[in-house]
């Protein structure tokens, strides 16, 4: 609290009404420069930590609100934003919220270019998985089987055959880097490529170890628990550090990447923390109100009718959607929208008593009933149908329903 917050739209260099598309492209061309695995100073960690807050809140339309409102005091816990507190937040747990933009920005494996043959950090590792809706809402453990590169225990990680050691490349004399001069359009070009023989590591193996065949590595099959955090979408993914390949020259290992494939729901859709269905209702249920059950992540609810309900009405539950990824104590919503059933059979007694119901209106709203009855419609097996000669419009029997619950309409 005591430092001066920056403007968000200032952090990612946006106007106030920036696009959705804006927003993003202007984080991914910071995320670009400034993320760790790209340029590991201090200074780079502060700019993406920035930038990736900044980015957590607008790209998000009900904290984008919610801050174009209040400014960042949204967030301090205490004006009501629920508290959001990116302060503590780490690498990991920005990976875990925006993992589906660096799938794509970085490409698989991490792929850093080798700088030199000094130590290098190994590359990332993707392993994608399929989680069911259910298991991504309440979050899961899985137990996924990679194969993980380790040092090789013959050589011990030097790819020589026991007894020899790698020599240093001749070529680029252990750099690594070897300068290639070209002719080109525009006359004699320098570049700095990776040494061809050694590929980088600025040794060679003379005699290769013969459990590794001079990768230095040995592959084993090994079963990971992961634990997918509740909340989780799809393209999203966890990190796991330490589980991908192996470093370079003493670099450390690089990470495991679990991105998350959700399946959809059934009954569900989802969007971010909000969560919506359709519950049918009866058309006496919608006019005379009462309980129904209607189903929603963490179980059945009982939800109140109000009498006179039209068909599309949409109801909030709130706090019944999704948890949080960043916050446990943040729900979502879950919105459900009430479809009157009309229905497509009467018994003979449930006839007459719709048509005792019906005589019981005004005129002018018997009509379709008395005139037509129900004869010309039976062939079509919408006995129920009816026509409002008045307007010559047909009109379908919801509607009718309406009508008799809703004279002044
Ligand atoms: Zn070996
Ligand atoms: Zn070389």
């Amino acid at each position: 609290m005591a430092e001066q917050k920056r403007d968000y739209y200032e952090v990612l260099g946006v106007a106030k009404d920036a696009s959705e598309d804006e927003i993003k492209r202007a984080y991914r061309q910071i995320a670009k420069k400034n993320h760790p695995d790209v340029n590991p100073s201090k200074e780079a960690e502060a700019i993406f930590k920035e930038a990736s807050e900044a980015y957590a809140v607008l790209s998000d339309p009900e904290k984008r609100r919610q801050y174009d409102q209040f400014g960042h005091a949204a967030f301090d816990g205490g004006a009501g934003g629920g508290g959001y507190d990116f302060s503590n937040m780490s690498m990991d747990d920005i990976f875990g919220n925006f993992g589906d933009i660096f799938g794509d920005l970085f490409g698989t494996g991490g792929g850093r270019r080798a700088q030199s043959n000094g130590p290098r950090r190994g590359a990332n590792v993707n392993y994608q998985i399929r989680i069911s809706f259910d298991e991504a809402v309440h979050g899961c453990k899985k137990t996924i089987n990679v194969n993980l590169k380790d040092p090789c225990p013959t050589c011990g990680g030097s790819g020589a055959k026991p007894g020899t050691s790698p020599v240093t490349c001749p070529k680029c004399r252990g750099t690594g880097r070897v300068t290639v001069t070209q002719q080109s359009l525009f006359g004699m070009m320098q570049s700095v490529q990776t040494c061809p023989d050694c590929r980088g590591t600025g040794k060679i193996i003379r005699d290769k170890c013969p459990d590794c065949h001079g990768e230095g590595y040995i592959s084993s099959r090994k079963s990971i628990e992961v634990t997918i955090p509740a909340g989780i979408d799809d393209g999203q993914g966890v990190r796991i550090s330490g589980k991908g390949e192996p470093g370079v020259n003493g670099g450390p290992r690089g990470d495991l990447i679990v991105l998350c494939s959700v399946s959809e729901s059934p009954i569900f859709e989802r969007n971010g923390t909000d969560i919506y269905s359709s519950v049918p209702i009866s058309f006496t249920q919608a006019a005379l109100g009462g309980d129904i059950r209607v189903a929603t992540v963490d179980g059945d609810v009982i939800y109140k009718v109000k009498p006179g309900t039209q068909t599309d009405t949409r109801v909030r539950l709130r706090g019944k959607g999704v948890q949080s990824l960043r916050n446990k104590d943040m729900k979502g919503d879950h919105y459900v929208t009430l479809i009157v059933q009309t229905p497509d059979s009467l018994t003979p007694e449930q006839k007459r008593i719709l048509t005792e119901l019906d005589a019981t209106y005004p005129k002018k709203f018997q009509a379709f009933a008395s005139q037509d009855d129900y004869g010309s419609e039976a062939s079509n097996d919408t006995n129920a149908g009816t026509t409002e000669k008045k307007k010559g419009k047909k009109k379908k029997f919801t509607e009718s329903v309406k009508d008799f619950f809703n004279p002044e309409e």
